[in-house]
C-alpha cells in the first residue's frame, strides 16, 4: 500500500480493538469520542498534508528503491533529511497548534536502527535484521508508531532491579522458544491511542543486574494484555459542551496515556534488544537526542500560531501601534526563531552512524531542548501580557448567544469598531487554550519535561561541551606553558 489518506488512517484506527479507559470507564470507540477526537485529527493531519503537492518535498520521501513514504516513517539518510524533518514538524505545528504525536515513532525508528546495528556487531544477534523488516512493514502500510520510553520509575534513587515493585520498570518476565513475555508500564505516552503500533525502549542506562529491563521490541497497540489510561488535560471536559468557541482549538489537540503491559507476548522477530544492558544507554541517548531536535520544529510551529494570535489580539484591542506591543512581538519572534535555529543547527551538523543513517549533533540538540524548557514559557507570558485579562474572565459562548444577556456581552467586550466581539473572544480563547488550556500540556509542561527534564540536557551538555579543549585554547592565547 502506498501513502494512506487521512480518511484511510481514521478507518484503520477504527478497526483496532484498543483497550482504552478514561474517567473510570472503557471507551468503546476512541475515534468517535469528543474529548479524544481532536488528538486523532492532529495525527490525521500528518496524512492529509502528505497528500498535498505543495508539501510533498517536506512530508514525503522517495527512497532509492522508488518507494514513496511519509517522512514520519523515514530513516534519515543525510543531514538534509534531518533538516527537512524539522521543517516538516514546524509546518505540522503551524497547521494544528497542537502535538501531532507521530514524531515519537520516527525518533524511535532512527535510534533503534543504529543501536541494533551496533548491538549486532558486538554480539552477533539479529536485531537489526528484525528491525529492518519491521521498518519496511511500517513504511509500506504507512502506520503511526508510538515510541515508548518513559517508565514510571518508582523510587528515583534505585536501579530498576532494586525497586520494591519489579514492574515499575518494564521487564521480561518469561523467555519462551518463540519469544518473550513482558510486564510493566510506560507513562506519558504521547499519541498511543492514535497509533497502530508501539516500539518499546528502555528508559535509562542499565547495569548487569538490570538485564531483564534492557529490552526493546514492537507490538500492535491492540495486543493482548495492553491497557491505556488517558491522562486528563486542563479544561478537557469543555469539549463535551458543544461550543466551538470556548475550547479555543476545536479541531486539533494532543493526548497522553499511561500504558500498562500485563504479560504481553512479543514474538522473536519483533525483539530489538534483550539483555544487552550496555546498549540501553545508547538507545536512550539517541532517542532523546532525536526528540530534543524534534522540539526545535514542533514547538516553533505552535509558537507561530501563538505569536499570530497575540498580534491579532493587539489588533482587535486597538493596541497594535503601541511601541511596547511591537517590541513584545519582536521578542516573541526572536525567542521562537532561536529555537528554530537550534533545531536546524543540530540537524545540519548531523553525522552518519555506523549503520548508515544520520544522527543529529547531540550537543546542539541538547542545547535546543534546554532552550525549549524556557522560551515557550516566556512566549506564553508575553502572549498573556498582550491579550489582557479578558482571556481568563470572558463569559462563555452560551452567554454570548443568549437573547437577554448576549447583547450585554457583545456591547461591553467590543474592541475596535470593525471587529466583532465574537472574533475578539475566539482569538482570546485560542491564547487561553495554548497557555493554560488543554494545549498547554504540549506547549508548556511538555516543553519542560518531554524528551527529558532540563537536568537531563544539562548532563548531556556537560558531557559534550569539551571544556578540556576550551582550556587549551585559552592557554594558547595567554601563552601559558605548564
Ligand atoms: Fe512531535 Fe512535538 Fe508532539 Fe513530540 S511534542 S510528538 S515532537 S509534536
Ligand atoms: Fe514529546
Amino acid at each position: 500500500m502506498a501513502l494512506m489518506t487521512g480518511e484511510q488512517y481514521v478507518e484503520s484506527m477504527r478497526k483496532l480493538k484498543l483497550n482504552v479507559y478514561m474517567f473510570g470507564r472503557k471507551i468503546e470507540s476512541p475515534v468517535d469520542d469528543p474529548i479524544l477526537r481532536p488528538s486523532l485529527n492532529s495525527v490525521k493531519a500528518t496524512y492529509d498534508l502528505a497528500q498535498l503537492p505543495e508539501y510533498e518535498d517536506l512530508m514525503t520521501v522517495t527512497l532509492a528503491d522508488g518507494r514513496k513514504i511519509n517522512r514520519f516513517t523515514n530513516i534519515h539518510r543525510s543531514a538534509d533529511d534531518l533538516v527537512k524533518k524539522v521543517k516538516m514538524q514546524r509546518l505540522c505545528g503551524q497547521k494544528t497548534a497542537a502535538c501531532f504525536q507521530r514524531c515519537v515513532g520516527m525518533d524511535a525508528f532512527n535510534a533503534v536502527w543504529s543501536t541494533t546495528y551496533e548491538t549486532d556487531k558486538k554480539y552477533g544477534t539479529c536485531y537489526h535484521d528484525n528491525f529492518k523488516k519491521y521498518v519496511r512493514m511500517v513504511q509500506d502500510a504507512d502506520l503511526t508508531v508510538d515510541g515508548a520510553m518513559t517508565d514510571p520509575k518508582g523510587d528515583r534513587s534505585l536501579a530498576p532491579s532494586a525497586q520494591s515493585d519489579p514492574d515499575l520498570f518494564l521487564h521480561v518476565v518469561e523467555k519462551r522458544e518463540d519469544g518473550i513475555v513482558v510486564t510493566g508500564a510506560k507513562a506519558h505516552q504521547t499519541g498511543i491511542i492514535n497509533s497502530q503500533e508501539v516500539i518499546v525502549m528502555p528508559t535509562i542506562s542499565m547495569g548487569p543486574d538490570d538485564k531483564d529491563y534492557a529490552v526493546s521490541f514492537a507490538v500492535p497497540t491492540d495486543a493482548k494484555g495492553i491497557t491505556m489510561i488517558i491522562g486528563r488535560q486542563s479544561c478537557d471536559t469543555r469539549k463535551l459542551e458543544g461550543s466551538q468557541m470556548d475550547v479555543g482549538n476545536s479541531e486539533f489537540g494532543g493526548v497522553e496515556a499511561l500504558v500498562v503491559f500485563d504479560n504481553v507476548f512479543v514474538p522473536n522477530d519483533r525483539i530489538f534488544l534483550n539483555g544487552e544492558h550496555e546498549f540501553a544507554g545508547m538507545l536512550v541517548e539517541r532517542f532523546a537526542g532525536y526528540h530534543r531536535q524534534s522540539y526545535g520544529g514542533c514547538k516553533v510551529g505552535v509558537g507561530d500560531v501563538l505569536i499570530g494570535a497575540s498580534a491579532l489580539a493587539a489588533d482587535y484591542n486597538g493596541a497594535a501601534k503601541a511601541s511596547h506591543i511591537k517590541d513584545k512581538l519582536i521578542e516573541m519572534t526572536h525567542l521562537n526563531e532561536t529555537l528554530y535555529c537550534c533545531g536546524i543547527a543540530c540537524s545540519a551538523e548531523g553525522t552518519q552512524t555506523e549503520s548508515g543513517n544520520y544522527l543529529i549533533d547531540l550537543l546542539l540538540a541538547n542545547v535546543c531542548k534546554q532552550n525549549v524548557t524556557r522560551f515557550p514559557y516566556e512566549i506564553a507570558r508575553l502572549a498573556e501580557d498582550i491579550a489582557g485579562g479578558l482571556m481568563v474572565t470572558a463569559p462563555s459562548e452560551k452567554d454570548l448567544r443568549d437573547p437577554k444577556i448576549g447583547p450585554l456581552v457583545e456591547k461591553y467586550f467590543k474592541g475596535v469598531e470593525h471587529v466583532s466581539t465574537e472574533n475578539r473572544l475566539r482569538c482570546l480563547r485560542l491564547i487561553e487554550n495554548l497557555t493554560l488550556g488543554s494545549a498547554a500540556v504540549g506547549y508548556r509542561t511538555e516543553s519542560l519535561h518531554g524528551a527529558g527534564s532540563p537536568q537531563a540536557q544539562r548532563i548531556m551538555i556537560s558531557r559534550q561541551g569539551n571544556i578540556a579543549m576550551k582550556k587549551e585554547l585559552a592557554k594558547a592565547i595567554a601563552k601559558i606553558k605548564e
